[in-house]
């Protein structure tokens, strides 16, 4: 990466294997955190799966990700059942439907989009006692658009609170999926800002340890700004296969 030219989807979807992509990602990793003198150890990297066969979840398993995140609950449950021979660790990062809630808690590990106290309540409720708390992050409309998913500013803080009070879950940090740029200034801006709401939430008395910001096209503005997990689609997977909409 040179000055603020920012990664494009162009050259990511030139490589044709899983190892070749996952060598892209893990160098990139490597190369941006020694920059801002951070350890590459310190980001999770997480499979952005969806709209991608249970095989090609496997073949990065195989390489040694354990992580993966799903948008939808039939399309997860599907590829889990397929993958159930893995030890894996699923995560929840897409629109959730109270409907859908009981499933969610029960048949994942991390649900990076909670946006209401509403479902922070039914993941709580549904969360299987043998199972240990469920991590949640909240997500954030870190830049108040209009009909984005997502927390408004004003109300995150007692939504925070709230949630950091329930049972059955345990709030670890925010998430946030900022308006697409190509520039490195103008994309490391929002997540600057999740940041900072993280710290300042911490100062309040939480005690939170995750950000959960950066996909494809700004992991390296995500990392730039503190991010602890990224969700990477495209640049693991190349592109995706079907419509995401099982
Ligand atoms: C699809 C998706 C990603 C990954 O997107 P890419 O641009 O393909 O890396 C990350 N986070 C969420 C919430 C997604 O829906």
């Amino acid at each position: 990466m040179h000055g603020t030219q920012t990664r494009q989807y162009e050259d990511v979807l030139q490589l044709q294997t899983a190892q070749q992509r996952l060598d892209k990602v893990l160098a990139s990793i490597r190369d941006i955190t020694r920059r801002v003198g951070r350890e590459p150890h310190n980001i999770r990297l997480i499979g952005a799966s969806k709209a991608q066969p249970a095989a090609a979840i496997r073949e990065l398993a195989a390489l040694g990700i354990r992580d993966f995140g799903e948008n939808f609950v039939q399309e997860a449950l599907q590829k889990q059942r397929a993958l159930a021979d893995l030890d894996l660790i699923w995560h929840f990062i897409g629109r959730i439907q109270s409907n859908k809630t009981r499933d969610i808690a029960k048949h994942f590990a991390w649900v990076h989009s909670v946006d209401r106290i509403k479902i922070a309540h039914h993941l709580s409720h549904h969360r299987p006692a043998d199972q240990g708390p469920l991590n949640i992050c909240l997500q954030v409309n870190i830049q108040q658009e209009p009909s984005k998913a997502g927390l408004s500013l004003q109300s995150l803080e007692e939504v925070a609170q709230a949630a950091s009070a329930l049972p059955g879950i345990k709030l670890r940090g925010l998430m946030a999926i900022p308006q697409p740029s190509d520039d490195l200034i103008a994309q490391r801006r929002p997540f600057a800002k999740l940041r900072m709401l993280l710290e300042q939430l911490n100062s309040q008395g939480l005690r939170l340890d995750t950000l959960s910001m950066g996909m494809t096209t700004d992991m390296d503005a995500a990392i730039l700004e503190g991010a602890t997990m990224i969700r990477i689609g495209t640049a693991l997977f190349g592109p995706r296969r079907r419509a995401p909409t099982v």
